[in-house]
């Protein structure tokens, strides 16, 4: 399974050009999967693509999204808490905290984390696995859909311990930044310092 959220244009291009199509399937493809507003995410929903490369893609395992929302709370600040089930069957949550001139989201990093931090319920679970950089991504887009506006602030303050999921943290931060245009001095990792 090929999760296409993360990649940057040059990457859909190529894409594009493995598959025989013009480069510019891939900025299509690319303009999509960051767009809140496409509601159904799922490869068949592109329809500016060709039929036949929906199904190639669809054939080989690529996917735009593998996150479900479960529940919802939106409490009466408008802060709107998501908990959304993984393909595995796992559920993280996700924080969309408004104000006038920003959204804020608030992004978990593990599933479950193991820093048994003692005012802190995630702690307890232990940790079951950590997220993809897809998944991470798409925590974004779902709060920027349900909001029906853009983020433009993150915190990983989530759950799990960011430092142990490095790679992935550091290849979201980069898509955050190229992709979803949200400026590297809006993005805060919060961590407790992970051990060596
Ligand atoms: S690092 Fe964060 S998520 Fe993990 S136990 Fe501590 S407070 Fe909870």
């Amino acid at each position: 399974m090929k999760n296409f959220l993360g990649s940057s244009i040059k990457d859909l291009e190529n894409v594009a050009l493995e598959y025989g199509q013009a480069a510019f399937r891939g900025r299509q493809i690319y303009n999509w999967i960051y767009n809140y507003r496409n509601k159904n995410k799922n490869i068949d929903q592109i329809e500016v693509l060709p039929l036949d490369f929906r199904k190639k893609l669809k054939d080989n395992g690529f996917k735009v999204s593998e996150l479900i929302v479960k529940e919802r709370n939106l409490a009466n600040d408008g802060t709107l808490k998501l908990l959304l089930s993984t393909e595995d069957n796992e559920s993280i949550e996700c924080v969309g905290i408004p104000t006038e001139k920003r959204l804020t989201a608030c992004l978990s990093s593990q599933v479950g984390c193991p820093m048994d931090c003692k005012f802190c319920a995630t702690g307890k679970e232990g940790l079951k696995r950590s997220l993809k950089a897809s998944e991470i991504l798409d925590q974004i887009l779902f709060i920027e859909h349900e909001m029906n506006r853009k983020v433009t602030n993150i915190v990983f303050m989530g759950m799990g311990e960011p430092l142990l999921n490095i790679d992935d943290i550091l290849l979201s931060i980069r898509s955050i930044n190229n992709d979803f245009q949200i400026s590297q001095r809006k993005i805060t990792v919060s961590t407790v310092a992970a051990p060596k």
